[in-house]
């Protein structure tokens, strides 16, 4: 079960998508049953060290980050039961979203949301309230029914609404702080067809209605390059069209080659001449024109991401989305940042999961990047002071700046969050240096 280790340094070596969080675990392991689970979180007890599982290593900060035992679940990746008449499916908590989708696809369901990408894990998306947009649909958490936990002491846990529903409030968004979730139960929805229309409108005049055009569509989402005055809009709505897939050449000719690839270059070019990125975003915007695609709602959702980036993500009471996205596109005119990447506006439905970041209220999400190779830090910052005035609450799966003290007045049920972790981990098994400084220490 464990990976093969640095000849150099003795230990083994991890880091995430983006590549600029690495970590050295003491071992890599890769358990394939829940016994196997429960085995290596007592070994780590007895050794006296830390457990953290790594999902896909999608999130930007060092949240999956351990000098302890990591774990990988890509063994513990099975569909355990689907029933198709109430769309309840259990699954190993390993699976990758998108070999859920398959699965649901083969059995007439689907997830009734989901983000940009699905080759998270769904233990690792749901863990940091990962969500798409839809003003009147929750995150993926909010989709979840039932979680097993392998607790600290390597005993297991169900707990759901009916059974334990404190500890299922707390671990439907867990940030990988209260234990290994096993398995996941999750309400999933009779399969759909989308209708997604990508197309460019007039900035103003698209911030002016945002509000409607949130509630008047099943999914509705702007992006805008900083120094330009248009919205690129994409627009979700079911249809009870046939779905025409685009097969695979047009696949790899639109969401490698143009958005990549050529997204990619553009990007390159900004990173050598900072100064051209206004002239380079407005450059990229114009190229931007309508299309349509009529397909199976999680090809309409997720595409692939090749260009890396790192990336910072605030929800925010909805009725402020459009003042932050105002207030950072003059931000970045004022302090000079040199941004190629646009901003992204979605919208979230509330949800009662303790610390999930649209916990108690309908929310708006606001998110920057910022290309690899690229300085990040005072371009966040300056985000993140705006994210503050408007009562933000970072994404945990992306960058932020934020501590356990400036959290906690953030969330009415922060403290109940912390008395469960109490509980279930009294000796900080699943903690690491992120949750020390995010949640503080146990
Ligand atoms: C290109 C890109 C696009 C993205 N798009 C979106 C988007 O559209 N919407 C959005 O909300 N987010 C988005 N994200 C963020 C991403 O969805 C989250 O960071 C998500 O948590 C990543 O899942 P993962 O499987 O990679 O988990 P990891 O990043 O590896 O881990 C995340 C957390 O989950 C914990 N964890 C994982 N598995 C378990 C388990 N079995 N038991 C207990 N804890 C566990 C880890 O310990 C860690 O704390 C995007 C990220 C990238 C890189």
């Amino acid at each position: 079960m464990s990976e093969p280790s640095d000849p150099h340094t003795g230990a083994a070596a991890w880091r995430n998508w983006a590549g600029d969080e690495r970590c050295g675990p003491a071992a890599i392991l890769h358990p394939a049953s829940i016994e196997e689970l429960s085995a290596v979180v007592q070994r780590a007890a007895r050794e006296g060290r830390r457990v953290r599982v790594a999902g896909a290593g999608h999130s930007f900060p060092d949240i999956a980050c351990t000098d302890g035992l990591m774990l990988k679940l890509e063994r513990l990746a099975e569909v355990i039961d689907v029933d198709r008449e109430s769309g309840l499916v259990r699954v190993q908590a390993g699976i990758t979203i998108h070999g859920l989708s398959r699965h649901l696809a083969e059995h007439g369901l689907a997830l009734e949301n989901l983000g940009d990408i699905d080759v998270q894990t769904i233990a690792g998306a749901v863990s940091t309230a990962t969500h798409g947009t839809g003003a009147k649909l929750g995150n993926i958490s909010s989709q979840v029914r039932e979680l097993t936990l392998v607790l600290a002491d390597g005993s297991t846990l169900s707990c759901s609404a009916q059974q334990e529903p404190e500890v299922f409030r707390a671990a439907r968004v867990g940030l990988g702080a209260l234990g290994v979730i096993a398995e996941v139960t999750l309400q999933c929805v009779p399969a759909f067809t989308l209708r997604g229309v990508d197309a460019p409108a007039p900035l103003e005049e698209t911030l002016a209605g945002f509000e409607e055009l949130a509630l008047a569509n099943d999914h509705f989402e702007l992006f805008v390059f900083p120094h330009t005055d248009t919205a690129l809009t994409r627009t979700n709505n079911r249809t009870e069209e046939p779905p025409r897939p685009r097969g695979r050449a047009a696949d790899y000719l639109n969401d490698v080659l143009l958005t990549n690839h050529a997204f990619g270059l553009f990007c390159r070019l900004g990173r050598r001449l900072p100064a051209r990125i206004p002239q380079i975003n407005r450059t990229v915007t114009r190229l931007a024109s309508r299309s349509v695609r009529v397909e199976r709602s999680d090809a309409i959702f997720a595409s692939p991401r090749l260009v890396r980036f790192t990336e910072m993500e605030y929800a925010l009471p909805r009725e402020h989305t459009t003042t932050a996205v105002r207030r950072v596109m003059e931000m970045i005119e004022q302090r000079g940042f040199a941004v190629p990447f646009p901003i992204e506006v979605r919208t979230v439905a509330p949800d009662d999961a303790l610390i999930s970041t649209a916990a108690g209220r309908e929310s708006g999400f606001v998110a920057v990047h910022m290309y690899e190779g690229m300085a990040w830090e005072p371009y966040f910052r300056a985000v993140e002071a705006i994210m503050d005035e408007l009562d933000g609450r970072p994404h945990w799966g992306k960058r932020h700046f934020q501590t356990a003290a400036t959290l906690r007045e953030r969330y009415p049920d922060w403290d109940r969050f912390q008395a469960v972790r109490a509980r279930l981990d009294p000796e900080g098994r699943f903690a690491n240096a992120w949750s020390a400084r995010v949640l503080g220490d146990v």
